[in-house]
């Protein structure tokens, strides 16, 4: 196994890159004839292991793909990802259609073969029948004509997101009161005396959590709910009806019940349920949260009636301050990016008993991307990049991206998070907010989970490869670790003073957090509906500004602002589509899973390592179901979710 080079070794010029991409193309390509070529009785050596290569090729070229048209500085090398993406969909639309293939594995003879393969085997024929392999001919080829359409459409919806950088211009630093100050030091006016706030995260959510100024903060949601409006309008209905017209070639009623068929939740229609079940459990709580948001309002404005979607972050934040002596601007000066990097690393290594190194001399992408390794055992086990700070063209969200699985033997995983948290700029101190410490640790929990399903036999079975609605249960459970104090105590210390962060703090902080459950979760619900209303039906029948609308004022207090888009910018109605619900079947999951920790010691690793051996580094070797029950030792249930709810 060659580890000595890294996916981007090597490549200096868009040339390099497609040069790279072309020759995982070909190998897959290879492979593919290779298979097809084979006569006689069809085995696992002769036939699964050529099939597995070319999803390794595959794998490969696709996640590099996707990275480098998400970071990559130069325009030139993101234009080349971008058509190597479509090559790559193309070409595994035109595999998972491929009757030959199709047919040889259905043919090889796994009676002997162990638990994993067999598995193996029978998911990949699923996949295959659920792509369509088992209709005629003219259906299969206007199968793969829409997949290839379905590419460039989604590329371009997170394209205008991506590329649509608006702005708030104000004239007087005044406007900026509440706001921290190394805020206000890194907004300084232009030579026109201009002060120009962007809708990227460090400058708008700053803006709608702690501007005393309703006008600012106004204005800013304004923009922030119409990033690529207009231009997304037309290709989210594309994107819905040609969607659509897939999931009926493929002989499902609409898109909702094809992309849940493979799924935990198993229907669109169990997935409805759920979003029901989970919005009435959370409406008294929600309802509770609001009377008390408007009773905070109501203490600056006595006639103040209802509170304003601009107003609720802030309210929020006001409501800790007072009600729960909690200032989340207390904490900030204990959250340093360099040293919260350095701690989490710390944390996982304990926890998961590994060793992260820095790698200086593996190539990366920009200046300001840094290489790691894992170790387990004194032997690599991963590589890992953290591009970590906001630039532009650059993905504006937070996201693991995968960068190739591992094989047991063959070739060790590699991944990257992608986000835009503060620092990374010369003087600025680099002070997160907590809620970015939280999304570090999510972040991170994907990672974990990319990297120690890295060692399964078979590439299919690697990685992030298990059902998609259980993959937010490492990431959220990860989050847990950001709110206990005795883990923030060691690397949460005062930039200037390096006093560690008292536990009062943090319990203040997590009292603080209590409040505003309900309506969170009605929020998620909202968000969930959306997804899934957008659809489970005749797209003649979706107007997506009449379900915003609808949904936000049936799941949320807060009402639907005339001019603004959302929709535009839920780059979830693309990657997600339906199934947004996930993230919130994943957390019941995982308040499940962390009701096996033991709260009074959460590093203790004796969990930890079970959930690693038992959840993580299994992968999508098994069903997901069957990895939750061997954890816990029994189906998971609501209890331990509910208790959450309304603690
Ligand atoms: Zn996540």
């Amino acid at each position: 196994m060659n580890t000595s080079k890294s996916f981007f070794t090597g490549i200096a010029s868009s040339g390099d890159l497609s040069g790279k991409f072309d020759s995982h193309l070909i190998n897959a390509r290879t492979a593919m004839e290779q298979l097809l070529a084979v006569s006689g009785d069809r085995t696992v050596a002769n036939t699964l292991t050529f099939y597995d290569q070319i999803l390794t090729e595959l794998d490969a070229a696709g996640s590099q793909a996707n990275l480098m048209e998400n970071v990559h500085p130069e325009e030139q090398m993101r234009t080349t990802s971008e058509q190597f993406s479509q090559k790559v969909s193309a070409f595994g639309s035109e595999l998972s259609l491929n009757r030959g293939i199709y047919d040889a594995l259905t043919a090889v003879d796994i009676s002997g073969a162990d638990a994993a393969t067999i598995f193996f085997v029978q998911k990949t024929l699923r996949d295959f029948r659920l792509a369509g392999v088992d209709k005629d001919e003219a259906t299969r080829n206007a199968i793969k004509k829409i997949r290839e359409e379905l590419v460039l459409i989604s590329q371009e919806f997170s394209r205008n997101i991506r590329e649509d950088k608006r702005s708030v211009t104000i004239m007087d630093v005044n406007e900026l009161e509440g706001l921290p100050q190394d805020y206000i030091d890194r907004h300084k006016p232009n030579e026109k005396g201009e002060i120009i706030l962007t809708t990227d995260y460090p400058d708008a959510v700053p803006v709608l959590t702690y501007a005393k100024s309703d006008t600012l903060r106004k204005r800013m949601y304004m923009e922030f709910n119409n990033r690529a409006y207009p231009k997304n309008m037309e290709v989210l209905d594309r994107l819905i009806a040609k969607r659509h017209e897939l999931a009926r070639l493929l002989g499902f009623e609409n898109f909702a019940a094809c992309v849940t068929a493979d799924k935990m939740v198993k229907s669109g229609n169990n997935a409805s349920e759920f979003i029901e079940n989970i919005a009435s459990a959370s409406l008294q709580k929600s309802q509770i949260d609001y009377k008390q948001l408007l009773a905070r309002k109501q203490q600056d404005l006595p006639s103040a009636a209802e509170i304003n979607p601009w107003e609720a972050g802030y309210y929020a934040e006001l409501l800790k301050r007072t009600e729960y002596q909690f200032d989340a601007q207390k904490v900030r000066p204990y959250f340093q990016y360099k040293k919260v990097q350095q701690g989490i690393l710390n944390v996982m290594s304990t926890l998961f008993d590994v060793e992260f190194k820095k790698n200086g001399s593996i190539p990366v992408w920009h200046e300001s991307v840094e290489c790691f390794e894992m170790f387990e055992n004194g032997a690599l086990a991963g590589r890992f990049y953290l591009d970590m700070h906001p630039r532009e063209n650059k993905y504006n969200h937070a996201a693991q991206f995968g960068i190739c699985n591992g094989v047991a033997g063959k070739q060790i995983p590699e991944a990257a998070l992608i986000c835009n948290f503060p620092g990374g700029v010369e003087g600025d101190p680099g002070l997160m907010e907590h809620n970015d410490v939280e999304t570090f640790f999510h972040e991170f929990g994907h990672l974990l989970h990319h990297l120690f399903a890295g060692r399964q036999p078979w590439m299919g079975l690697s990685g992030i490869s298990c059902e998609w609605d259980f993959v937010e249960v490492p990431s959220q459970l990860l989050e847990e670790w950001a709110w206990d104090a005795p883990t923030l105590q060691t690397f949460a210390t005062h930039y200037q003073t390096n006093e560690p962060i008292p536990g009062e703090l943090v319990a203040q902080m997590k009292r603080a957090d209590e409040f505003g459950k309900g309506l969170f979760i009605r929020q998620q619900m909202f968000y969930a509906k959306l997804s899934l209303s957008c659809y489970d039906r005749n797209p003649a029948l979706v107007d997506t500004n009449a379900l915003a609308k609808e949904l936000r004022e049936r799941y949320t207090p807060y009402k639907y602002i005339e001019g603004t888009h959302f929709q535009t910018s839920f780059g979830h109605l693309d990657g997600y589509s339906a199934i947004y619900y996930t993230y919130m079947w994943s957390l019941v999951i995982e308040k499940d899973f962390f009701s096996q920790f033991d709260k009074t010691n959460i590093m203790n690793s004796t969990i930890a390592k079970k959930y690693r051996d038992l959840v993580l580094a299994r992968g999508g070797s098994k069903p997901a179901d069957s990895m939750v029950k061997e954890f816990l030792g029994r189906d998971f249930n609501y209890d331990a979710w509910k208790s959450w709810l309304e603690k």
